[in-house]
């Protein structure tokens, strides 16, 4: 028999290795693209610094005008080891040259667009023949130049891969064989399953992209469907070697995976996975909604207010006995904090701990009460009381909370009217 009584217990899953996967970010070019969004140098800075932080391997960048190269070289000038600070060209040789223009720039991505609706109607070429020419021509120019190269395979998910893009990626991988095969799921139609085969399956393609050659596959996936972290991880599963995200998954349209779900999958559930800090991403997250205008939704996984938040009576209750009971992870692993909310489905055992962290605050000292002390059963009906007639939809505040204590517990004289206060 076993028992699964605490973290510690849980299985992990043991089959990826912290030496052979790597990430790959994006939010400052990718992100960047975010409709609303301005990205200052400052920001894109302080990027930098909190990927460094949490052991993040790779960045990339535009460098197409002053304020992008601006930050590029400062970047390149704080000069930490990681992330590698990389660029991005479409295929052309001008684009390339403004990367070698960039002194410390040592990689590039390729815009590679592999879908026919690409081929055809986006870049009105004549042909998949005139597109494969552009593209590898764009590589061994960028090879010829000493460059360290990623083939961004866009709309690869939407593409004849067999009749088009494995046939380029042989050719692309004779000019260079360490080059990066990026699949881009450009709209989000990727599967993070095995049996759909092309050109959704996100495994298939890896499998087929080892098959014939590659050894630098990575994943760039969009969140259109919501499968954006199961793609990722479905392509380091079946052998990829790289995911490419943006941290909070912002990105055009739905966005991209997020970083930070990846990170936590990695560090919580893979053995030996040890590599990332995560202890700055609530930070990180908090940072990203001052600085960039977004607004975090309560519920987002990882780092959303509610993810440590408790309100209803039987979770709150389990959470204060044993934070296994109903917390995924302990909220020290993401630099979260977990608090326990008032509100309508709140249980005595909430009330309690409410109680006794507001005498605490006051009173700078530890006081346990006992659960049946009738005073709480008080604060519970009054508590109630106000949810009785629907009118009030938010929790207690400390505010409140400080008043209920007062009156109930340091015998504060009730001062007249005071009954009828309502918040
Ligand atoms: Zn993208």
């Amino acid at each position: 028999m076993t028992l699964y009584e605490s973290y510690e217990d849980m299985p992990k899953i043991n089959n990826l290795s912290q030496d052979d996967i790597f990430i790959s970010d994006s939010t400052i070019r990718d992100g960047s693209q975010m409709p609303g969004i301005v990205m200052t140098r400052e920001f894109k800075i302080k990027c930098y610094e909190y990927l460094h932080k949490i052991g993040i391997e790779k960045v990339e960048a535009f460098v197409f005008n002053k304020r992008e190269i601006d930050a590029v070289k400062t970047m390149l000038d704080i000069g930490y080891e990681c992330p590698v600070v990389t660029g991005w060209a479409r295929a052309v040789p001008a684009d390339i040259d403004k990367v070698l223009a960039v002194d410390g720039l040592h990689e590039t991505g390729i815009l590679m667009s592999v879908s026919d609706s690409h081929i055809f109607a986006k870049m009105r070429l004549s042909g998949r023949q005139q597109a494969e020419e552009k593209y590898l021509n764009a590589l061994q120019y960028a090879v010829d130049h000493g460059l360290k190269t990623r083939a961004h395979l866009e709309d690869m998910t939407r593409a004849d891969n067999p009749g088009f893009t494995y046939p380029l990626v042989k050719k692309i991988l004779e000019i260079d064989p360490n080059c990066i095969i990026r699949i881009c799921d450009t709209v989000g139609y990727g599967l993070p399953f095995e049996q759909f085969g092309e050109p959704y399956s996100v495994p298939s393609m890896v499998q087929s992209l080892k098959k014939i050659g590659a050894k630098n596959i990575e994943t760039h996936i969009h969140d259109d469907y919501g499968l954006g972290a199961a793609n990722s991880l479905s392509g380091y599963l079946a052998g990829a070697n790289w995911t490419s995200v943006t941290f909070l998954g912002i990105g055009e349209r739905a966005g991209n995976t997020g970083m930070e779900k990846i990170l936590l999958f990695l560090a919580d559930r893979v053995e030996g996975f040890k590599k990332y800090n995560l202890s700055c991403l609530t930070e990180f997250a908090h940072y990203m909604e001052k600085s960039i205008g977004i607004k975090l939704p309560s519920n987002k996984p990882v780092v959303g207010r509610n993810v440590f938040a408790h309100e209803s009576g039987i979770h709150a209750s389990g959470v204060l006995k044993n934070p296994f009971i109903y917390e995924a992870y302990p909220p020290e692993l993401v630099g979260g904090e977990r608090f326990v909310l008032l509100g309508d489905s709140s249980g005595l055992d909430s009330v309690k701990h409410k109680v006794e962290e507001t005498m605490r605050e006051l009173l700078n000292i530890d006081i346990k009460i006992n659960k049946t002390d009738p005073r709480l059963k008080k604060i519970q009906d009054e508590i109630q009381s106000l949810y009785d007639n629907e009118l009030r939809t938010s929790c207690i505040s400390d505010e409140e909370l400080v008043y209920y204590v007062e009156k109930y517990f340091l015998n504060r004289p009730i001062r007249e009217g005071e009954e009828e206060v309502t918040f």
